[in-house]
């Protein structure tokens, strides 16, 4: 007999992938100008220079290390980098012990959740949310509970996030600047989630970890600050990747950064390490460690995506489409024009627009727009979604 757990999770194939196969499919068929691929947050900028020149600089000047084993949670050098900048730009007080290095954030969820799971546990997470979180939790044998967002601003609804609260709950998973909706969780949000969080510790007699899934950190536009929650909450674990800020998504590089004030600190650590074992990771690229630790304060343009929101956001509302503004990430989540979003999506794809429908992000009704993409692609998409609208007029 084979896992029925694992052949649920892989049998059933991600709606974003199957989206992007179909592009692929039309592109061969069309023309790769004739179809307009938003599914897949693919970074589309491409990563700055600095990358390009580490990778020479760790070639002609480390031959002898860059494709060697480093210890499971990293090279202690490049640890000791990362931390010196979280403590210069967050007020943290890190060193290279505190970081563990992984294969991005993708593994450092998956870690953590696994770290902290035991059979019975709730993980709680805000919709909309990436959809790999429910494999993770399930697959560590916990289960996954959604809160529903504030309808206007896309922030905590927090009578919703009460309700779930329970002397089970183990954790809770925010991501903020959030995939798919842009939104970034202003600090009231953040204080009045902690605060719940602390409160209910308490009563539980047992902390409640915060996991906090942050690929999209330095991607903010119109000078939107992201909260650094290990300051508004002892209990936080950070997940962190290069995959978006340095578009190096193939290269799985990222890591965990661990206060020492966390509950059972030294014991979690050990738990993150033997996650990290269970799931075989052995340890994270070593070619990527050395080059993160040259470019660590670096990112892509980010200005393009930028231009992007602004020009997909007026465009589209200016079409009669009802989105939310994004204040960060690379996602417009998009009202769709008929209740089933999917039914809607299938409409699109007649004009070659491609659009992921949000019920997977546990947020039905919506799609999301992938703007890391071309600016041409937008604007020459800007027709397709005409059409798309006036069909709803009728
Ligand atoms: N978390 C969120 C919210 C994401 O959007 C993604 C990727 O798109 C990930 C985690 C996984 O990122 P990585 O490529 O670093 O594993």
């Amino acid at each position: 007999m084979i896992s029925e757990k694992n052949y649920r999770l892989g049998s059933k194939s991600s709606i974003i992938r199957e989206i992007f196969s179909f592009g692929q499919m039309r592109k061969a068929q069309v023309g790769a100008d004739k179809v307009y691929d938003f599914s897949l947050g693919n970074p589309s900028i491409p990563a700055p220079d600095s990358v390009r020149r580490a990778i020479l600089d760790v070639i002609e000047n480390q031959p002898e290390t860059i494709h060697a084993y480093t210890a499971a949670p990293g090279d202690l050098g490049v640890r000791d980098t990362i931390a010196k900048s979280l403590n210069r730009r967050f007020g943290e007080e890190f060193t290279g012990a505190n970081i563990f290095m992984t294969c991005g954030a993708a593994a450092s969820l998956n870690i953590c959740i696994n770290a902290l799971a035991n059979e019975g546990d709730e993980f709680i997470t805000f919709a909309p949310f990436f959809p790999e979180y429910r494999c993770w939790v399930e697959g560590a044998g916990a289960t996954l509970r959604v809160a529903r967002p504030e309808a206007s601003s896309f922030q905590i609804d927090f009578a919703d996030f009460k309700r779930l609260l329970s002397p089970r709950t183990k954790a809770v998973i925010v991501n903020s600047p959030n995939n798919p909706s842009g939104v970034v969780y202003s600090e009231e949000t953040i204080i009045r989630l902690t605060e719940m969080l602390r409160e209910k510790s308490r009563e539980n007699g047992s902390p409640i970890y915060l996991i906090t899934d942050e690929p999209y950190r330095e991607i903010v536009y119109d000078g939107c600050q992201v909260p650094f929650v290990t300051k508004y909450y002892r209990d936080t674990l950070v997940c962190y990747s290069y995959s978006k800020s340095l578009s190096l998504p193939g290269e799985r590089i990222g890591y965990i950064a661990l206060p020492g004030r966390v509950e059972d600190y030294d014991r979690l650590m050990a738990a993150v390490a033997g996650a990290a074992r269970v799931l075989g990771f052995v340890c994270a690229p070593s070619l990527f460690q050395q080059v993160i630790a040259r470019c660590v304060e670096d990112t892509g343009d980010i200005n393009a995506y930028k231009r992007n929101r602004d020009l997909l956001y007026e465009g589209l509302t200016r079409l009669g489409y009802t989105c939310i503004m994004p204040q960060g990430a690379f996602y417009l989540f998009v009202q769709a024009m008929e209740e089933d979003a999917a039914a809607f999506c299938e409409r699109a794809k007649k004009y070659d627009l491609l659009l992921v429908p949000s019920d997977d992000f546990g947020c039905p009704g919506y799609v999301r727009i992938a703007y890391c993409v071309a600016e041409e692609t937008i604007v020459n998409a800007m027709p397709a979604f005409e059409k798309l609208a006036r069909e709803y007029e009728r």
